[in-house]
């Protein structure tokens, strides 16, 4: 588990001033991965007290400038956030409830299908999103 000391230098690592939002919203994306903006913002208010929704949004877009932070979106889900980043992992997304899981890549580096046709682009990334029923909801299906 990371410390705020850890937290810390990820921020000075990335040559971004340390404060109290910014180190919040880190270890709240670091608890809850795949968390949307308003549950970032509840796990936030409850570390900090009243915390604005442009602040928080604010830090979530500084930290994934930065690199700090991954944004993900599958397609019909809002955005989601996770500390898990530098490496090509891919998720597993239920189709009824919108549960997310991580997917380790089965290369490890992107761009890992090879494209049938490049149509001469230079390609660094392939998207890949898993789709399912999660056990839950299958479990649910089948009843
Ligand atoms: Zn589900
Ligand atoms: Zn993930």
């Amino acid at each position: 588990m990371p410390t705020t000391t850890d937290f810390e230098r990820m921020l000075r690592g990335v040559s971004l001033r340390v404060t109290r939002p910014r180190l919040a919203v880190l270890s709240a994306v670091h608890d809850h991965p795949h968390a949307d903006t308003e549950s970032i913002i509840g796990v936030v208010r409850d570390n900090l007290g009243e915390v604005s929704h442009q602040a928080v949004y604010d830090v979530l877009r500084a930290l994934t400038t930065a690199g700090l932070l991954r944004r993900i979106q599958p397609p019909g889900s809002v955005a989601r956030y996770e500390s898990r980043v530098g490496d090509n992992h891919h998720h597993v997304v239920c189709r009824s409830c919108g549960a997310i899981a991580d997917v380790d890549c089965a290369v490890g580096s992107a761009p890992c299908l090879t494209a049938s046709e490049t149509h001469g682009f230079t390609i660094d990334e392939a998207e890949v999103v898993y789709w399912g029923l999660c056990p839950a909801c299958s479990t649910a299906t089948r009843s």
